[in-house]
This record gives structure tokens, sequence and C-alpha cells, in this order.
């Protein structure tokens, strides 16, 4: 019997919270990991779904790209693709706030103080990963300015999560729109591996490879 591809699906780039329709909270990610990470998945002969926040990278030959703008749209497109994954790769960059009112036309200046109230979005990964079946691998990442181990294991406990990538964002030179990385795998059951400093291409197929490995450990299924 053919075994069928394995279905991966990769988030990627930044989402933006609009204020109104011309200004919006954002971050500085380019979406350059998660795009690598498509193409090398791509090229091992995964089939991949890659939701993408507002980038300004070519759509990668062979992937199928669903875009999005904000976290709730992230939130609708991944829910809908999460159920018939074998692997979650959440590499985007989602805002961690929104603001609580959108206007609807742009909002003038009047040259006094202007307030906006935030509220919270809704954590994709932690929501996705709660709905985890047998045999799904849940991938996060960890972007931090400091203590990077030590958060990002905080984060693949609290977030049920099968591996974490870790990196240290904010450093002249890696991270956020850098070419190269230096990452950190974590695993819930114990695994440490520490990859680069690399390109983020080379760091893809390495991620990839590792991820391939550990699903031939579990049953395939049909
Ligand atoms: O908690 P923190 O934002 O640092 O966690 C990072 C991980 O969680 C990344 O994999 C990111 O894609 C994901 N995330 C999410 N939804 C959010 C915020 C982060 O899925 N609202």
């Amino acid at each position: 019997m053919k075994a069928r591809p394995i279905r991966c699906l990769i988030t990627a780039g930044p989402t933006r919270e609009h204020l109104d329709p011309v200004r919006f909270l954002s971050n500085p990610s380019t979406g350059k990991m998660g795009y690598a990470l498509a193409i090398a998945a791509a090229a091992i002969g995964w089939k991949v779904d890659l939701v993408s926040g507002p980038v300004a990278l070519p759509a990668p030959a062979g992937v199928k790209v669903h875009s999005v703008v904000s976290a709730a749209e992230m939130l609708v497109a991944t829910k809908k693709l999460f159920a018939r994954c074998d692997v979650l790769l959440m590499c985007a960059a989602v805002s961690d706030f929104r603001p609580k009112k959108t206007a609807a036309h742009k909002v003038k200046k009047n040259n006094a103080a202007l307030v906006i109230e935030f509220e919270p979005t809704v954590d994709i990964l932690k929501t996705l990963a709660k709905g985890k079946k047998p045999g799904q691998l849940v991938v996060g990442f960890a972007a931090e300015t400091r203590n990077v181990e030590t958060y990002a294991r905080r984060k693949l406990k609290e977030k049920n999560l099968d591996f974490i990538i870790a990196n240290h964002v904010g450093r002249a030179g890696s991270g956020f729109g850098a070419d190269r990385n230096t990452v950190i795998l974590l695993g819930s059951e114990g695994k440490r591996a520490k990859f680069g400093p690399s390109s983020k291409t080379k760091l893809a197929h390495i991620l990839i490879e590792h991820l391939q490995a550990e699903l031939k450990l579990v049953p395939s299924k049909k």
C-alpha cells in the first residue's frame, strides 16, 4: 500500500491588528523562517498548507498559501486546517493584543493624547493544542529577548506542545528579519538540541528532518 504524504500546517509572518483602516499594531516578523520551513517540508514530499500574515515573500512552489491579516483571521483559517494535519508548525508572530475597537474610518488627530484600549487575542496554538489527536505533532516557537530557554520550557508545558523551537530576538543579525538564526529545539519528553548559527534555509531543513524522524515513531494513519 502506498503511504500517504505527511500533511503539515505552517503559520508564518506577523498579524496586523487594526485600530482604523490605515493604522495597526504589528511586529517586525518577515515570515522568512515560516516560509523556509514550508519550502523544506514541500521539498521532502510533505503536503503543506501555509497560513500567512502579511509578508513580502513569494508563495513557495507546491505550497498552498492561505493569506490572513489579523490573529482572529489566522485562528479561523488554522482551525479549519488543523484537524487534517499531522504536524502543526506555529511559526507566526501572532500579536498578543488587539485594539478593543476598530474604527470604520481614519481616526482624526485633535492635539489631545490618544488612549487606546487593547484586549488580548486568542492564543491560537494553545487553543489548537487542546484538541490535539494522538499522532499529531504540535510545534510552537518562542521568540524571546532574555531567559530564552526558561521561558520556552514554560510555554512547552503551558501550551501542551510536543516541541518548541526557541530563539533569541532583538540582537542584531538574528531573529526577526535576519537571514541567519540560532535555535534550541526542546521536546516534551526531554529532548534538547541546538542548531546554528545557520541560514534560515539550512535550519528549516534540519528542523523538518528532525520532525520527520519523530513522525516515524508514531503509528501511521490512513
Ligand atoms: O506566548 P508566546 O506568544 O510567546 O508564544 C509563542 C507561540 O505561540 C508561537 O508559536 C506563536 O505562533 C503562538 N501564538 C499563538 N497565538 C497567539 C500568540 C502566540 O498561536 N495569540
